[in-house]
């Protein structure tokens, strides 16, 4: 844990935080929500910046990020404001901004910094696709202006290259929608030993054709809540046909109801689906690209590793959340490539209550890096959203950059010389320094 924790109120509070720690030695680190699932909102005896109280939001019609000339629809957020408040805030301006699936999770931290999906990612981008301006203040201690114009190198980097490196971000501005209207399908039955196989078997093997129809949502062994702003009521029943009679079969239900716009949802299911405080969870995800359910022998490997989580009494958990639709230009974020012919995020979590004993924690960490390994040999030179990756994967520059990682490194090199900031994992960070941090090297 950190030892002193500082309420941030504005780049002034940031840069004497800087100074301090070039005189003192001191290390920083830097929390929003924390929520990071790796812990690098925190470290061992550093100084936290607290953003949380940043709650500035305003909503331009057409907002120029400075010095440009294009204008967007967009909101600006304080580095402190949570996607309840995000959501609410658009809802009153009649926008529509993308977020995360969490009321919690902030809008302007770790989430958008590392890609940042949305059930709506498959139509309209991630959150990196999405954001047209940050005000960061960086480790020389200057408060900058990060956008297509000007300082274009962090721009980029603040695109995909990870929270808690380049700099504390005190907002950034958001590309928005007008009011969407859209699909939803939640279905859902009561799961026993021999009725899961069968649901995930048609879900891969209807997999290509829902990305193309614009469905993104989650699904896991026995339910299905996914959304389409691409289809009417009719065509969606049509479309999920094979699935609906599945779970009415098993004496599940399913319905399917057009919302008017994206906060009528949220509060309906999004705000409900909130998961408990203070659980140990690991994630362990990993992009899974189309490739893989256009051959028969992807999709056998699919269902092989549903058959070995289910062995290990886990159950499957998968974030639709593929950009499959979304005008990328290329090259024009730093997040994993491999993002860009994903359709989903395959997980295998782990978890343990708190007063677990040492050789549980190893030997759920062991298997979580066999479902790793086994997710990486199904999709070979894919990658993993470091969000919710397995914090101990071994090859992680790869898996969450894949080619951008050196020319990240370099502008890291640039913006921070010193190593002000680092985190687990994160862009400059060496194994040496996990000492440092919550976890310890594994194995
Ligand atoms: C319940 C829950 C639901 C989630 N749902 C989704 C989802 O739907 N979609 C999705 O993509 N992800 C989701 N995530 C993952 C989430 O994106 C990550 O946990 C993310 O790191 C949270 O960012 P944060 O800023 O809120 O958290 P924090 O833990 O405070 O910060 C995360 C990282 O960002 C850095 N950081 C935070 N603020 C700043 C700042 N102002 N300047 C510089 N660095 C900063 C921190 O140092 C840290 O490295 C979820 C996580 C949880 C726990």
């Amino acid at each position: 844990m950190p030892s002193y924790y500082l309420e941030v109120t504005d780049a002034n509070d940031v840069k004497e935080a800087m100074q301090y720690s070039n005189c003192s030695g001191t290390r920083l680190s830097i929390k929003n929500s924390g929520h990071d699932y790796l812990t690098r909102s925190s470290g061992k005896g550093t100084l936290s910046l607290w953003t949380r109280k940043l709650q500035n939001l305003t909503y331009s019609p057409a907002f120029v990020p400075s010095g440009c000339q294009t204008s967007y629809k967009a909101i600006t957020a304080g580095a402190g404001v949570n996607f309840d408040e995000a959501y609410e805030f658009a809802h009153q301006n009649n926008v529509t901004i993308l977020g995360g699936y969490s009321p919690t999770v902030g809008l302007s931290g770790g989430w958008v910094m590392n890609g940042g999906h949305s059930v709506l990612s498959p139509v309209y981008g991630l959150g990196v696709d999405r954001v047209v301006q940050y005000k960061i203040v960086t480790p020389d201690g200057q408060l900058r202006i990060a956008n297509e114009c000007q300082n274009e190198d962090l721009f980029w980097a603040l695109r995909g290259g990870g929270g808690g490196t380049f700099g504390v971000v005190l907002e950034s501005s958001h590309r928005v929608e007008p009011t969407i209207s859209f699909v939803a399908a939640i279905i859902k039955f009561t799961s026993n030993s021999t009725n899961v196989l069968p649901f995930m078997d048609i879900i891969v093997n209807n997999t290509v054709k829902w990305s193309q129809e614009g469905w993104g949502g989650h699904i896991t062994g026995d339910t299905l809540v996914n959304v389409s702003p691409l289809l009417s009521v009719a065509e969606a029943e049509e479309s999920l046909a094979d699935v609906i009679a599945y779970a009415k079969a098993q004496g599940g239900s399913a319905t399917v109801e057009n919302f008017s716009s994206w906060y009528s949802f949220y509060e309906k299911y999004v705000t409900s689906s909130s998961v408990s405080v203070g659980v140990t969870h690991f994630a362990g995800s990993r992009l899974v690209p189309q490739s893989v359910f256009e051959t028969a022998e992807g999709r056998a490997d699919l269902m092989d590793f549903f058959k070995l989580l289910l062995a290990n009494g886990q159950t499957p958990y998968i974030p639709v959340v593929g950009p499959v639709l979304y005008n990328y230009t290329e090259g024009s974020t730093s997040a994993s490539p491999a993002w860009r012919q994903a359709i989903w995020e395959l997980g295998s979590g782990s978890t343990w209550a708190w007063n677990s004993t040492l050789e549980t924690r190893e030997e759920k960490i062991a298997t979580l890096q066999n479902m790793t390994a086994t997710l990486e040999r199904i999709t070979p030179g894919s990658g993993a959203y470091s969000n919710e990756a397995n914090a101990f994967t071994e090859d992680w520059r790869e898996a969450w950059w894949g080619d951008n990682y050196d020319t990240l490194l370099s502008i890291k090199n640039k913006y921070d010389p010193t190593g002000m900031l680092s985190c687990w994992k994160c862009i400059g960070w060496e194994e040496s320094q996990a000492n440092s941090t919550c976890f310890v090297a594994f194995p």
